[in-house]
């Protein structure tokens, strides 16, 4: 049986014990896609970050906060044939939380000194284990085509699934319009929902790997 790994949802970086710095991802396309993946025969391991979504039926899933749980988790579950990352990962991280809940000093300012997260998609495409096959989201606002191609080779990854951000699509939405980007061609998926991209992604790793 063949192997995948897929992340998904937010990272929280713990800011103190009751706060943290997270994002609006909501895990639907990653939990979609490790759905599909089982579905055309896959084992899945699932990393996923906090989400508010029922467990897919796939066979391991790893709960994580944190981008350097995730990628501690991500590592854990190699070899794997197929890695897709489809978390939205924190950049950032609080360099040194609070072990205490912080308090406001009157000084009506409030200071928080960040530090970069590992690059999870980067270090797995680099692994002395790495996967035949790693596949990155490319989430963008702005020239979306060329930031894309320029992370397929930044990361050092296989394909890329460009998206446009906004407009009621890929943040907390439940459509999708995507393009998967390879070295050799683009292919434009047109507005779906989330678990139709994934039905075709999966279709597609399985296709490659065969
Ligand atoms: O650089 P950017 O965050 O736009 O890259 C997005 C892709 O990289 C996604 O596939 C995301 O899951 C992955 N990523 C990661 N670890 C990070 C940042 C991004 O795996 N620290």
């Amino acid at each position: 049986m063949m192997k995948a790994l897929v992340t998904s949802g937010p990272t929280y970086e713990s800011i103190d014990p009751v706060r943290f710095i997270g994002n609006r991802s909501s895990g639907k396309q990653g939990h979609a896609l490790a759905a599909a993946l089982a579905e055309v025969g896959f084992e899945v391991t699932l990393v996923s970050g906090p989400v508010h979504l029922p467990d897919p039926k796939v066979v391991n899933i790893v709960q994580v906060e944190s981008a350097e749980d995730m990628l501690a988790a991500s590592e854990n579950a190699l070899p794997v044939d197929v890695a897709v990352f489809a978390a939205a990962v924190g950049d950032w991280r609080v360099a040194e939380p609070a072990n205490q809940k912080l308090k406001k000093d009157g000084s009506r300012e409030m200071t928080l000194t960040l530090t970069e997260n590992p690059d999870i998609l980067h270090t797995i495409s680099h692994h002395a284990i790495r996967p035949k096959l790693v596949i990155g989201f490319a989430a963008e606002t702005e020239n979306v085509m060329a930031n894309a191609r320029a992370k397929l080779e930044r990361k050092g990854c296989d394909w890329i699934i460009a998206n446009q951000v906004g407009g009621g699509l890929a943040f907390d939405a439940e459509e999708n319009e995507v393009t998967l980007i390879t070295a050799e061609y683009e292919q434009i998926w047109p507005k779906q929902s989330k678990t139709e991209i994934a039905k075709k992604l999966a279709e597609a790793i399985r296709k490659q790997l065969s």
